[in-house]
C-alpha cells in the first residue's frame, strides 16, 4: 500500500539512509553478530551522515528537522537495511532527549555535540536485578553530599552498556518516597563505574546489553538532569515516543520480514509448484498484508500525531502492544514458509525471529500496555476500589 504520510524530501532522505545502511552496516552485520557489538566507528560514521538526532538544534550541531518522519525513516532503514543490534534510535531518540529535553544550557553545550557527532554513545539504565516492570522497588541510591551525590547500585539488561559514554541512570533520592528519583549523567571513566558481563541473548546479537555497577561514584551536582526528586515525572514525559520508537521498529521489521518471504515463496518449489501458489500460503500472506498495511495506518498517523504534540501515552502503548504481537505472528508464520531453511541462522527469517521474541517484554511488556490501555479506559482498580 502507498503511504501518503511522506512527501518527495522524506523519499530522497529515505534513498541516502538505505546507502548508508547498505554501505556501512549490512557488510559487517556477520563479525558484529559474533563480536557481540557494533563498531563504535559506526556511530561516528552515522554521525557524519547527519543520522544522529536530526531533530537536536544546528547551534550544537544538530539538523533542527523537527518532523519525527524523518527519525522514523532512519529507523525503517536500520530495521531493513541495517541490524537491530545497532541501536541508533536508543541513542538519537530514546536517551539523547532527556539531554536536550531537561538538561541545562551548559550540559547541552557540554554533550549535545558529541552525542550529534557519534563520539559520545548513549543508554540509559532503568532495570534492576530485582526489578524492571515495577520501577518504584529501584534499589539504586543516590545521596546527596553537598558537592556531589554518592550513587550505589547496580543496573542489568542495559543497552549499548559496554558501547555507551554517557549512562541516563535512574536511582532513588529520597529513601522516604517510593517516588522521590533522580536522574543522573554518569559518563565513561567516573571512578566507581564499573561494565559486568554483555550479556548472551536468544537474539539481538550485534546488541551489547550489559550489566552496570556503581559504587561509591561521586557523581557532579553539574551532571544532575532536572530537579533531583522528579525522576518519575520526567520518565513518564517521554513515554509515549518511547513506545512509538519500538513500535516503528517491530511494524518495520515484521514487513521485512513479508517481503522476504514473498520472494522465497515465489521461488520455492514444492510438488511442481511455487510454494506460494498453494492457497493456504496465499491466504497466510494475504492476511498478513491485510493486517500489515492497517498496523502502518496506525504507525504513520501515530507519528503525525507525535509532531503535533497529541500522541497519548494510551495511543503509544496500543501501538507497541499491537505491533510486538503483530510481529510475532509474521515472523512465526514467516518461519513456517521458509520450512527447514526457516530454522537455519544463514536465513534471515531464523534471525528476525530470534530478534522479535524480545519486543513483547521490553519497554514495558504486553501486560503493562494492557494495564495503561485498561486504566485509561478509567478501569483502574485503585481508584474503583475505594
Ligand atoms: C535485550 C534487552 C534490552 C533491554 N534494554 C534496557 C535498557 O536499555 N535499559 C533499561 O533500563 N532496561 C532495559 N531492559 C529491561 C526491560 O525493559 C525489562 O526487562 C522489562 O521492562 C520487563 O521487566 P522485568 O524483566 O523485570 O520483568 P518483570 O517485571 O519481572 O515481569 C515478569 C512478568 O510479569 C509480568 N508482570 C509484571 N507486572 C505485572 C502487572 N502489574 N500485571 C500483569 N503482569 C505483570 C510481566 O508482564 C512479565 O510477563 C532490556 C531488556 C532486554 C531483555
Amino acid at each position: 500500500m502507498r503511504r501518503i504520510t511522506f512527501n518527495s524530501d522524506h523519499e530522497q532522505f529515505r534513498d541516502s539512509v538505505r546507502k548508508f545502511m547498505q554501505a556501512e552496516v549490512e557488510p559487517h552485520v556477520e563479525r558484529w553478530h559474533a563480536e557481540g557489538m557494533v563498531d563504535r566507528e559506526l556511530f561516528l560514521k552515522a554521525g557524519a551522515n547527519g543520522l544522529l538526532c536530526t531533530w537536536a538544534d544546528e547551534q550544537y550541531g544538530g539538523l533542527g528537522i523537527d518532523d519525527f518522519r524523518f527519525e522514523q525513516i532512519i529507523m525503517e532503514e536500520n530495521a531493513r537495511h541495517g541490524d537491530l543490534g545497532f541501536y541508533i534510535h536508543l541513542h538519537s531518540d530514546l536517551v539523547a532527549p532527556y539531554v536536550a529535553k531537561l538538561g541545562n544550557d551548559e550540559q547541552k553545550a557540554r554533550l549535545m555535540p558529541g552525542i550529534i557527532s557519534g563520539e559520545k554513545i548513549l543508554a540509559v539504565a532503568m532495570t534492576e536485578p530485582g526489578t524492571g516492570s515495577d520501577l518504584a522497588g529501584m534499589k539504586s541510591r543516590a545521596e546527596d553530599k553537598g558537592d556531589y551525590w554518592l550513587l550505589n547500585g547496580s543496573k542489568t539488561y542495559i543497552s549499548n552498556g559496554i558501547l555507551a559514554d554517557v549512562v541516563v541512570v535512574a536511582a532513588r533520592t529520597d529513601p522516604d518516597s517510593k517516588h522521590g528519583l533522580g536522574l543522573f549523567l554518569v559518563e565513561r571513566g567516573m571512578e566507581g563505574f564499573e561494565r559486568g558481563r554483555k550479556l548472551k541473548k536468544m537474539g539481538l546479537k550485534a546488541q551489547d546489553t550489559a550489566e552496570l555497577f556503581f559504587n561509591d561514584v561521586k557523581v557532579p551536582k553539574a551532571n544532575v538532569l532536572g530537579e533531583p526528586t522528579q525522576g518519575f515525572k520526567y520518565l513518564a514525559r517521554f513515554l509515549a515516543q518511547e513506545r512509538l520508537v519500538a513500535a516503528i521498529i517491530f511494524q518495520a521489521t515484521a514487513q521485512t520480514a513479508f517481503d522476504i518471504t514473498l520472494d522465497y515463496v515465489k521461488e520455492r518449489k514444492a510438488f511442481g509448484q511455487p510454494i506460494g501458489t498453494f492457497q493456504n500460503s496465499r491466504f497466510k500472506m494475504a492476511e498478513m498484508k491485510a493486517e500489515l498495511d492497517a498496523m502502518q495506518c496506525y504507525i504513520d498517523q501515530s507519528v503525525l500525531l507525535l509532531n503535533a504534540g497529541e500522541l497519548t501515552s494510551e495511543d503509544a502503548a496500543a501501538a507497541k502492544l499491537l505491533t510486538s504481537e503483530l510481529e510475532a505472528r509474521v515472523v512465526d508464520a514467516c518461519v513456517q514458509l521458509h520450512g527447514g531453511a526457516g530454522y537455519m541462522e544463514e536465513y534471515r527469517i531464523c534471525r528476525m525471529y530470534q530478534d522479535a521474541r524480545i519486543s513483547r517484554i521490553f519497554g514495558g511488556t504486553s501486560e503493562i500496555m494492557k494495564e495503561i490501555i485498561g486504566r485509561s479506559l478509567g478501569l483502574d482498580d485503585r481508584k474503583l476500589r475505594k
